[in-house]
This record gives C-alpha cells, sequence and structure tokens, in this order.
C-alpha cells in the first residue's frame, strides 16, 4: 500500500488523501475521527476522476465531516457515517467490500465470500444488528490471524509466551501479565503491519523485562529497531479504527 500526498480538491472545502490498494476494486471513501476525508483507489487509477465521485458523495461528506467537527460521535451514531461499504483491514493488506441485502428475516446473517467480499443478509435497515454482525466478524477475523502472527514473530525473536487471547478494549493495543499470558486488541488489523508487528515484538519483550526500563526497550530495539517511529504511529492509532468497531 503507498500512501499518496494529499491532493487538494477543485472546490474550496474538499481536502483529501489518495490511497493506492492493489486490492482495491472500487473507488471507496473513508472520513477519519478529524474529518479528513481519504478516497482509497485500486492500482493504476486515474486520479482526474475522483472529483467527480467526490463530487456524487458531496452531501454525505459534508454531514459526517460537520458532525465529527461537533465531536457528538456519540450522539446519533447513524448520522455520523452510513452503513460502510467498505472496510479496510491494513495488517492483512486487505479491502472487504460490503454489501447489504435485505430479506423478511429478523436477525442477520453474514456471509464471507473470497476475494474480500462480505454481504449481510436479513434486517439491513436495522443499523444496530448490522454493527454487532460487523463486530462479530471482525473479531473472528482477529482470532484467526493475530494468533498465528504471535507465534510466527514469538519464533523468530526467540521469546516464548504461556498463550494468547484476543479483546477489543477502547484504548490498550497490548499487554503482558507476569505469568507471560499475552492480550492482543483485535483493531490491530485496522494499522499497518510493521506497526502490529511492534506490538507483538513489545509484549513479547515483556516477558523478560515485566517493565518500561531502559533495558527492555534496548532489548525492543535489537528486535525492532524502529520502534520509535512505529511507536509514534502506533499512538495515532485510534484514528484508524472505523466508527462502528470503537
Ligand atoms: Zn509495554
Amino acid at each position: 500500500m503507498s500512501q499518496a500526498p494529499i491532493v487538494p480538491d477543485s472546490g474550496p472545502a474538499n481536502d483529501y488523501a489518495v490511497r493506492e490498494s492493489p486490492r482495491a476494486k472500487h473507488v471507496s471513501l473513508r472520513i477519519s475521527a478529524q474529518g479528513q476525508l481519504e478516497v482509497i483507489v485500486p492500482r493504476g487509477f486515474d486520479c482526474r476522476n475522483i472529483p467527480a465521485i467526490i463530487a456524487q458523495k458531496q452531501s454525505w461528506i459534508n454531514r459526517v465531516q460537520r458532525k465529527m467537527a461537533l465531536r457528538q460521535s456519540e450522539a446519533d451514531p447513524t448520522l455520523v457515517s452510513p452503513f460502510p461499504d467498505s472496510i479496510d483491514l491494513a495488517a492483512l493488506d486487505q479491502i472487504w467490500q460490503v454489501s447489504y441485502r435485505p430479506t423478511q428475516a429478523s436477525g442477520i446473517k453474514t456471509i464471507v465470500h473470497p476475494n474480500c467480499q462480505l454481504v449481510l443478509l436479513g434486517d439491513t435497515k436495522d443499523w444496530e444488528l448490522c454493527r454487532l454482525a460487523l463486530k462479530q466478524w471482525f473479531v473472528q477475523t482477529a482470532k484467526q490471524q493475530l494468533a498465528p502472527w504471535l507465534a510466527r514473530i514469538s519464533d523468530q525473536v526467540g521469546l516464548n509466551y504461556t498463550r494468547v487471547t484476543i479483546r477489543s478494549p477502547k484504548t490498550r493495543w497490548g499487554s503482558c501479565s507476569s505469568t507471560h499470558n499475552i492480550s492482543l486488541n483485535s483493531k490491530l488489523l485496522f494499522l499497518r503491519p510493521a506497526v502490529v508487528r511492534y506490538v507483538l515484538v513489545h509484549e513479547l519483550c515483556h516477558t523478560i523485562h515485566f517493565n518500561h526500563s531502559p533495558e527492555f526497550w534496548e532489548l525492543v530495539s535489537r528486535h525492532e529497531s524502529r520502534y520509535e517511529t512505529l511507536k509514534a504511529e502506533l499512538k495515532k492509532g485510534h484514528y484508524q479504527v472505523p466508527h462502528w468497531m470503537e
């Protein structure tokens, strides 16, 4: 995934960042918690088409950005963002397309297709039901991905742990107990792979140093020389978490 510089729109109100993703099949728009508009495009997409796409979604963009500015995200989640049409799992370099198919059923059934297609079937007008379905799918995916990832890094750096648990806490990205049980935040899947790796290395190093002493950081740096940069990036990581997973 490459990060393009911020390109100013022709209109006065919209600044947006363009990100090219090799996995994207369609153009999708995303607005960060800070109100920054991000346009995710497939590889080789002609960026001259972007202003027209933005123009089509302008009223939605305005509405969401206004709402973000007011910082009233708790008040009315349906106004903050409509149902996501794509989900960017940056850690896995996957962009999932989400579609909603209303049926007479009262609940939601989630169908996971290969090629990163997610279909929600059922009472799809009920945002709370959809949100729970997305969350459930997401946490399941995180469990499938993060546990073996930690095992691989553990082998790589030669540091052992007892067991791993995947949870979805508000703040912590990871923790390690005195008995070397590691807990990882499912939302790590929204972060870049290098940042995730840093978190895994960090927690594994706590199996040797149960503190943040200079010796601890020395050990971290031995396994991840760029840890300071990655640590700084992790601090802003919660901006990558979409509203439905907050
Ligand atoms: Zn720590």
